[in-house]
């Protein structure tokens, strides 16, 4: 498959807000997100899953968003520069 077709396959929209979106449609833009960051920008996989499984633990997280910072937190730790606003943070 040629590299644009193989794009246009996972492009993100942009421009829709999340109640322009059905849930499904939603939470697949997400994923389609992480999976399309920049090699350098992204967590490692090992770390991202040591991230997951302590927000998992934390009695801030509700419905996978963090109650502290508003993020969806497996989009908040894919981002390797990111870290857990908790004082003091979990990761
Ligand atoms: S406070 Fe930190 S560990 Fe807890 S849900 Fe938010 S990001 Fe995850």
């Amino acid at each position: 498959m040629c590299e644009g077709v193989e794009k246009e396959k996972y492009r993100v929209c942009r421009k829709c807000l999340l109640k322009d979106l059905s849930e499904k449609d939603y939470f697949q833009n997400m994923y389609v997100y992480i999976a399309n960051l920049p090699e350098d920008d992204r967590t490692g996989k090992e770390e991202y899953e040591r991230r997951l499984s302590k927000c998992r633990e934390c009695d801030h997280l509700l419905n996978g968003m963090c109650r502290l910072c508003g993020c969806f937190v497996e989009m908040r730790a894919a981002i390797a520069l990111r870290h857990c606003p908790g004082s003091p943070p979990e990761w």
